[in-house]
């Protein structure tokens, strides 16, 4: 007799409890993005209290935990929260050494495997084995509508040809951008993947010939499509594009959305979210902030060095709890990403919310010059909105001299737009307003069109890398 029984995923998935607890759009719209403040953190409470039970049966927090100090009680809602200690990927990674192949925090066996439907992704990795996370049934279909009420407040709708240039592999952005528009929002996907999948002159004509009219794409890539196109003659405004929907990046005075703007003749939408916690918030039609996701993330924002809290207004980490993660649970990561939170408002949208800053950078990539802090990604801003450069850009700090000469050596290279940018004067431009954005002299070198993709992994890679760190391989 055969007892083998198939974990069918569509009887795993209890889909209308999933809608009920995690409304999609435009339900959301309507019903859980307008709860009262009150409200909200009654539900927030109730969730949290559930994760935290949970978490306290893993070995990573349980350890962890134990170790503050804390016992299984201790922590009656979200104003304890802050008695938890916060983890970074630092730790994950040692989890998953301590434990392999997932970790600690994942501690799952091969009946499990069998049982549940798991999927393993992974955190864009640049060098070893990629960070892995699971993902059961409700992670993967929350962090679709998660992201559908993003892409829906952003203007997506059914019927919609939505090109996704992140590439449907590893890393959960281009799988969170498939599921909410195909399962919530009833899009069509055209999943062409990154540059390294489909060619950016082929995405252009496939966007043409198939009727793209809404984009998912990192804004670097956006930029590097808009200048594909001015190269080949091809006429991005006769696309039909009706909307961009995007990680745009630290743009705080907002010239590179305006650049993207204009070239695409549509409007662009930012967005934030992380591997492990999912979408975390998105910017609405308004294009004011961002919006958080409240019922399914609660946001702290937490001081660089001293990690105490900050109020609302002031910048820090962003540290994040997932409210709906059972495998694993994600109870304070610190994702060293620097945001600030503002307060509860009700937005012109009509979505009652916290909002979400830019992002400002990330903390672990800070490179301590001469006394200040600088960020790669801080750059962004001064080097997108001067029209003579590509907006592409990779800061290089290195070491020169010996002994006790040796000093740090910090160099920003900038690309022109084309050779017939005048290389000195931009040179002695770039160098100025770089030092007036950002209070410290650095040292510019102009380069030519496309050549730091190498080192950017522009439209190569789902993530565009800014700083490379020559210190530790010269030591
Ligand atoms: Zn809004």
């Amino acid at each position: 007799m055969n007892n083998e029984s198939t974990p069918y995923y569509w009887q795993k998935v209890d889909w209308r409890s999933l809608t009920r607890d995690y409304p999609p759009p435009p339900d959301f719209e309507r019903s859980r993005g307008r709860l009262s403040a009150d409200e909200m953190r009654a539900l927030q409470d109730e969730r949290f209290r559930a994760r935290v039970d949970e978490a306290w049966r893993v070995p990573f927090y349980r350890d962890r935990w134990s170790e503050a100090g804390l016992e299984p009680g201790d922590i009656r809602g979200l104003d304890d929260i802050t008695r938890i200690p916060t983890f970074t990927s630092d730790d994950l990674k040692d989890a998953i050494e301590a434990s392999p192949p997932f970790g600690t925090h994942q501690p799952v066996t091969r009946t499990d495997l069998a049982d549940r439907a798991i999927r393993i992704l992974t955190s864009g990795g640049t060098t070893g084995l990629p960070r892995v996370t699971l993902f059961d049934h409700e992670s993967m279909e929350i962090q679709g509508i998660q992201t559908a009420r993003a892409l829906h407040a952003q203007g997506l709708r059914a019927g919609d040809v939505f090109q996704i240039t992140y590439t449907n592999s590893l890393a959960n952005a281009a799988w969170c951008a498939y599921n909410g528009a195909y399962h919530w929002i009833g899009a069509v996907p055209l999943t062409t993947g990154s540059g390294i999948v489909t060619p950016s002159e082929r995405q252009l004509e496939i966007a043409r010939a198939w009727g793209t009219t809404a984009w998912w794409t990192r804004g670097e890539y956006l930029a590097r499509l808009a200048q594909v196109a001015q190269e080949t003659g091809f006429d991005l405004h006769a696309l039909g594009t009706r909307s961009l929907h995007t990680h745009i990046g630290p743009d705080v005075d907002g010239h590179l959305r305006r650049r993207l703007e204009q070239a695409w003749n549509a409007p662009v939408y930012d967005n934030y979210g992380s591997h492990e916690v999912g979408p975390i918030a998105f910017e609405c039609r308004v294009q004011d902030r961002k919006h958080l996701s409240e019922d399914t993330v609660f946001i702290e924002i937490c001081d660089i060095d001293s990690g105490e809290p900050r109020p609302n207004g002031e910048r820090g980490n962003v540290v994040a709890t997932s409210l709906y993660r059972s495998l694993p649970p994600i109870i304070r990561y610190d994702m060293r990403d620097i945001m600030i939170q503002y307060d509860r408002e009700t937005c012109e949208c009509g979505l009652s919310t916290h909002k979400l800053s830019t992002f400002l950078g990330r903390s672990d990539e800070m490179v301590k010059l001469r006394g200040t802090n600088v960020y790669p990604l801080a750059y962004q801003n001064a080097v997108s909105r001067d029209p003579r450069t590509t907006g592409e850009y990779l800061c290089v700090v290195s070491h020169e001299g010996q002994g006790l000469s040796r000093r740090e050596k910090f160099v920003v290279r900038i690309e022109r737009q084309s050779q017939a940018v005048d290389a000195a004067a931009l040179h002695a431009d770039m160098a100025a307003s770089l030092r007036r954005d950002l209070g410290v002299r650095v040292d510019v070198e102009i380069t030519e069109p496309g050549s730091l993709a190498e080192h950017t992994g522009l439209g190569l890679q789902n993530k565009v890398k800014r700083l490379l760190d020559l210190r530790l391989r010269q030591d």
